[in-house]
């Protein structure tokens, strides 16, 4: 039976911040509602879980697997072939992707013309489809080859130069540099912005710092609060102001 809540669907999902997130914001603005945690261990139990529910956001590992089970998805969703965000309208399941909206908000006002995306999983199309969509030019380069997904693998990339390094890989959260050190310093050079999508590891931000002063760093904090705030708009149909966003980062650095 549907409820009024919310909440995130994933496993694991006991570090998640985005219950502190959405449940600053009912209360920041007196929606009555609940966001809670999901654990679902196996995906056969996924749409039963979800249909408990008047909106759940979708993270690992099930971003992939749940656009099979929704009724509709939205344009994005179709192409990238991943949702984060499920709407449930007495039934009927409509998928979105906020972290592409998620992933560029930060960086919306940066002059980029070529980007490097390392990495090739499911938050590297997120990125590729935002980047697409903003006319910037992008090389995709991954550790092993993917099927369904150009991006190259033995590139000498030292005779690139690019305004912004992306680490989409998961490297950084077991404290590795996606790329071969020497490789990295040279990329670094020559950047303006390094982003990484994980937060709370900076390995990688501070390589790039490290071997160029002058460089930006963006790490995924940001885009966790900001693909938030567009799946709280789906749910409750108003996007947080500024200060409400700026209190979520704030509690959740
Ligand atoms: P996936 O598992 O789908 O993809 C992981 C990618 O990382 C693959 O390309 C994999 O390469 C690569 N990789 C893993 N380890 C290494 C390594 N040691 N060296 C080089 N490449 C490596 O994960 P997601 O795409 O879903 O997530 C990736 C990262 O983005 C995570 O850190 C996640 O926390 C973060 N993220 C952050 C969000 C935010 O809101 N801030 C939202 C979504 C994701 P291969 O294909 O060869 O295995």
């Amino acid at each position: 039976m549907q409820n009024n809540n919310f909440g995130v669907i994933g496993n694991p999902i006991a570090h998640s911040k985005s219950p502190i997130i959405h449940n600053f914001w009912y209360e920041k603005l007196n929606i009555k509602a609940n966001y809670e945690k999901i654990l679902v261990t196996n995906t056969k139990d996924l749409k039963e879980n979800i249909l408990n529910y008047k909106g759940v956001n979708i993270t690992l590992p099930y971003k992939e697997d749940v656009i099979n089970i929704v009724n509709e998805q939205s344009q994005e969703v179709k192409i990238i072939k991943a949702a984060n965000t499920i709407i449930n309208d007495n039934g009927f399941l409509k998928a979105y992707n906020t972290d592409i909206f998620g992933f560029f908000e930060p960086i919306k006002n940066e002059n980029i013309k070529n980007a490097l995306i390392i990495g090739a999983g499911g938050a590297a199309r997120a990125v590729y489809y935002a980047l697409k969509e903003n006319n910037i030019n992008i090389k995709v380069i991954n550790r092993s080859k993917k099927e369904d997904f150009l991006c190259e693998v033995d590139t000498n990339l030292k005779e690139f130069e690019f305004d912004i390094l992306i680490n989409t890989t998961s490297a950084s959260l077991n404290n590795l540099l996606p790329l071969n050190e020497d490789v990295l310093k040279t990329l670094a050079k020559n950047a303006k912005i390094a982003y990484d999508l994980a937060y709370n590891h900076d390995i990688f931000l501070d390589f790039c710092k490290t071997h160029n002063k002058n460089i930006k760093t963006q790490d995924g904090l940001d885009m966790l609060v900001y693909q938030a705030a567009l799946a709280f708009k789906y749910f409750c149909g108003i996007y947080p102001n500024e200060d409400l966003i700026n209190g979520a980062k704030k509690l959740i650095i």
